[in-house]
């Protein structure tokens, strides 16, 4: 899964060069930089990759989605609806700008399920974030036409999906923006980082301004201290060290994405011998980016029965309905509105007044799915022996 397996003289030599210049700033040292600039480029780079116009990179997913619900104009007073699985980053951010999380229900794509969705959008609704949880994705299709018939904006949150296709479109370029995480166990990492996509020429540069202070990075004569400014701003620079990195990795990344994509055949191959097992819904097969492999058994019991077998085998995998930094029940500081905050902002508001209060048993059908749900993360190298010894633990798990 990790870029990190495939580290080599590509970063090191991307590194050399910030190096050899001693500029590490994203901006101005135009002297120094001797024409190089490399978060520039990385965000020039991975935006036609996308099939997007333009790319803003910041300091991490989380800063992606951040400073895309910024830049869309969600606040205070709206709801922003996501899933109930997905990493705890997706709601932290809608938090952050005042916002409401609205949770849905997922499917057999393991990702938003789009009847929950419409049921769930109210004249509050400002934006929809589908997750790609896993390597794959959303019914994307479905939930934008879903919100341009009620007119609320779509944010993907892509930070586990970065390269994966539906019909040869990329993941991310769907929405209003779509947003990526490079964090260290990503697909492929600068360490710490992020980007947001997109094709609005104004969103992207009212990102490019709130990310920075408000910069409006207008060349003038009095250099970066003589910038105007539209609006405030905060601090969500990359640094030309993970700019770098960025572009030795996104080069290997359509690699990595084939070798874990031979590895899950292997995986599926041999779990299918498993009774009455079934796969997630693949919406593109050929665009999976087979970060994880999943399989769900037909009742919780039987799930249980194969993980404990699988574990004794030394192959222990992950159940997400125990997990608690990815699952909505066993987030209990949401649901429990827990805070540093004195007043409890931001679940109490004015007055002393709960602004949110969250139902555990909210969401009974991802429960469902995920208590009988098994999950590999898939290495982009797997020693040969590894591999076939975990497909042989599989194919013994089809008969306890
Ligand atoms: C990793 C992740 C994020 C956050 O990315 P960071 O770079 O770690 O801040 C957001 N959403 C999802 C679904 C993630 O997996």
């Amino acid at each position: 899964m990790p870029g990190f397996e495939v580290f080599g003289e590509e970063e090191k030599q991307q590194i050399m060069d910030v190096l050899d210049t001693g500029v590490l700033f994203r901006y101005e040292f135009n002297e120094q930089r001797q024409g190089v600039f490399k978060v520039k480029e990385f965000e020039e780079k991975f935006a036609r990759y996308c099939g997007v116009g333009f790319g803003q990179a910041v300091t991490s997913g989380t800063a992606a989605l951040k400073v895309a619900l910024m830049a869309l104009g969600v606040g205070p007073g709206d709801e922003v609806i996501t899933q109930g699985f997905t990493f705890v980053a997706t709601w932290e951010a809608i938090l952050d700008v005042g916002a409401i999380p609205v949770f849905t229900e997922i499917d057999t794509t393991l990702n938003m399920d789009p009847r929950d969705l419409e049921q769930k959008i109210t004249d509050k609704t400002k934006c929809i974030i589908p997750v790609h949880m896993l390597g794959a994705p959303a019914r994307i299709e479905e939930i934008t036409e879903i919100a341009s018939r009620h007119n609320v904006y779509v944010l993907e949150d892509t930070a586990q999906a970065a390269g994966a296709t539906i019909g040869g479109r990329r993941l991310g370029s769907f929405g209003n923006c779509g947003t990526f995480s490079f964090d260290a166990v990503k697909t492929m990492t600068t360490g710490e980082g992020g980007m947001v996509v997109t094709d609005d020429q104004h969103l992207w540069q009212t990102m490019s301004e709130y990310h920075d202070h408000g910069h409006d990075h207008q060349v003038n004569p009095g250099g970066r201290g003589g910038e105007g400014r539209r609006f405030i701003g905060f601090n969500y620079r990359m640094m030309e060290l993970q700019g770098a990195i960025g572009l030795a990795q996104l080069q290997k990344l359509d690699s990595m994405i084939a070798s874990q994509q031979k590895h899950k055949t292997r995986l599926k191959e041999a779990a299918a011998a498993i009774d009455k097992v079934s796969f997630r819904h693949l919406i593109d097969e050929k665009g999976d980016s087979a970060t994880f492999f999943t399989f769900t058994m037909q009742d919780k019991d039987h799930c249980r029965r194969i993980g404990d077998f699988l574990k004794q085998q030394g192959f222990g995998a992950i159940n997400f309905s125990e997990n608690s930094w990815h699952y909505y029940p066993q987030w209990e500081h949401l649901l429990e509105g827990k805070t540093p905050c004195e007043s409890g902002y931001p679940f109490i508001g004015r007055g002393g007044k709960r602004r949110i209060i969250y139902d555990p048993k909210a969401l009974p059908n991802s429960s469902a799915l995920l208590e009988r749900t098994l999950v590999y993360p898939v290495s982009v190298k797997m020693e040969p022996e590894r591999l076939d010894a975990l497909c042989d633990a599989l194919k013994k798990a089809a008969s306890v």
